[in-house]
């Protein structure tokens, strides 16, 4: 209970911040809220921890060199403010695994699981945020043909780096906070290997699925590719993929991809 009402305190400060800065909508918010609540609740310090790593560094780099993103980050709905169904998207398995933990998953499953997941939407974002400033265009995973910079699916060696320091970072992250915390007696070890191998495999899984079946729109009025349902103020027309698989069940399923991975490494 008490750590319920800390995740509920912490959460909101860092929520309230994100909006003011316009990291969050107003449905951002309350997404963002609920996941910390949950994943500090359920899982304590440590797991609320990894989560900030996410959403400020996440933050911190949508605000970097925005005037270059301009253009590229109206047509992609990953960059920029983040609302409730981006929120659930990148924090809700984590909450559930925080749930979960206390109930049917052994803890250490669990966490493992919670580093992947954590790993691969800070890995995802890095990429995206970061990749978006490469100089030379990124190519499709699949044709590997030049596609426009954002274009999901689309690969750089400026954005795969990027991808590794994102996942790095939460791993390292877990690894000082086990060792502080004495459950480790190593600063390099398992934890830092299972966030940097999920998140970089979670992250090729998202721009895998979102080179073949991810739904895209197109513009009516200019002709764009994009993943959002609106472009210059007008309802986008659908253009190729799944209907219902959209930026955010496509990170999901990448999570849920990292984080076995990064299990696989954590529970030998
Ligand atoms: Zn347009």
């Amino acid at each position: 209970m008490y750590l319920l009402l800390c995740g509920l305190g912490a959460s909101s400060l860092v929520a309230w911040l994100g909006y003011q800065k316009a990291s969050l909508s107003k449905s951002g918010f309350w997404g963002a809220v609920l996941v910390g609540t949950l994943i500090m609740g359920f899982g304590g310090a440590l797991w609320f921890i990894l989560l900030m790593v996410f959403f400020i560094s996440g933050s911190a780099l949508s605000h970097f060199q925005k005037e270059q993103k301009g253009e590229v980050a109206a047509n992609f709905a990953k960059t920029g403010k983040r609302d409730f169904g981006q929120a659930l998207a990148n924090g809700g398995l984590g909450s559930l695994l925080a749930v979960l933990s206390h109930i049917i998953i052994p803890l250490e499953v669990a966490f493992g699981l919670f580093l992947g997941v954590m790993a691969t939407v800070n890995a995802d974002t890095w990429a995206t945020e970061i990749g978006v400033l490469s100089k030379s265009n990124p190519r499709s995973l699949l044709s590997w043909d030049e596609v426009p910079p954002g274009t999901s699916g689309g690969v750089s060696l400026l954005g795969t780096g990027a991808a590794a320091m994102g996942a790095l970072l939460v791993g390292l992250v877990a690894q000082v906070g086990l060792f502080l915390s004495g459950e480790t007696t190593q600063l390099i070890g398992r934890p830092l290997v299972a966030a940097l191998l999920g998140g970089v495999a979670g992250c090729f899984c998202d721009s895998i699925l979102g080179a073949t079946c991810q739904v895209m729109f197109q513009c009516p009025l200019c002709g764009a590719e994009t993943e959002n349902r609106e472009h210059c103020g007008q309802k986008t027309l659908y253009y190729r993929g799944f209907k219902w698989l959209d930026n955010d069940i496509v990170n999901l399923l990448a999570s849920a991809a990292g984080g076995t991975v990064a299990v696989l490494v954590y529970c030998r």
